[in-house]
């Protein structure tokens, strides 16, 4: 099978992708902070994973190309632990628009945004109307866990969504990347809000700006202590699915 990601294919390969129609899957992440047992590539490396995945899924009856990742996006609240990239608004958007116009130009006309890092939701959601207005493309964008179809709290113990280097980044990342995750850390990989008051506190009114730092000593919002391979395959078949799913549902087109 021929790999599904831009970077392995040839400028040939790809005129050929655009000229089929094919969807392009742009996974945009983040370079940060995630505790003392995950390196900071981790939603860079999920994201990517399940993209890849996702597209060798339907590759076969549907004509799709995975762009390389922007593993930069907003990621001011890590900033104060090390080990952190992050853009600003401005700088963000224009990064963005250059990536998707050059996408445009070489005749691709669907996109699929998928995001893997909760700081760039806002954002995201906030170019949509100047992207629709700047460029031709139909352009869709979600963070890839929503595109699953069944309920990933029914996988875990200690939370009920993702949260962050917590008990669902470190199940994926003990089957994406086994040997990235620093078992030996694991007992001090927790902290942060957490519970059932925990979206209370994240989206006070109003609204504010918080360090991480000021939210959890560890770097982890969540528990990674309930981590496992097992609940790692069952989140990444869940994700996988879900954007197969998606790429195979000509409505998100309409
Ligand atoms: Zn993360």
């Amino acid at each position: 099978m021929p790999s599904v990601m831009w970077r392995e294919l040839t400028a040939e390969e790809l005129r050929a992708k655009a000229a089929a129609d094919a969807v392009v899957l742009l996974p945009v992440a983040s370079i940060e902070q995630h505790g003392p047992h995950l390196p900071t590539g981790v939603d860079t490396i999920l994201c990517e994973a399940v993209c890849r995945l996702g597209a060798e899924r339907v590759v076969a009856d549907t004509p799709v190309v995975v762009a390389p990742t922007l593993w930069c996006g907003m990621a001011e609240h890590h900033m104060a632990f090390g080990g952190t990239f992050t853009f600003d608004v401005p700088t963000y958007r224009s990064v963005l628009l250059a990536l998707l116009k050059s996408l445009e130009r070489h005749d691709f006309k669907r996109v699929l945004i998928v995001n893997g890092h909760g700081g760039n939701i806002a954002a995201l959601n906030a170019f949509l109307p100047d992207f629709a207005r700047e460029t031709a493309l139909k352009i869709r964008c979600a963070t890839y866990f929503a595109f699953a179809t069944t309920d990933i709290s029914e996988v875990l113990e200690d939370q009920k969504g993702v949260q962050h280097a917590c008990e669902v980044e470190t199940s994926l990342m003990m089957v994406v990347a086994p040997e990235m995750v620093k078992r030996d850390r694991l007992p001090e990989a927790f902290g942060g809000v957490t519970g059932p008051s925990a979206r209370e506190s994240w989206y006070a009114v109003p609204s504010r700006f918080r360090s991480f730092r000021d939210v959890t000593a560890s770097g982890v919002n969540g528990d990674a202590r309930r981590a496992s391979e097992a609940k790692g395959e069952r989140l990444l078949a869940i994700c996988v699915d879900g954007l197969a799913d998606a790429l195979r549902n000509a409505k998100l087109w309409d």
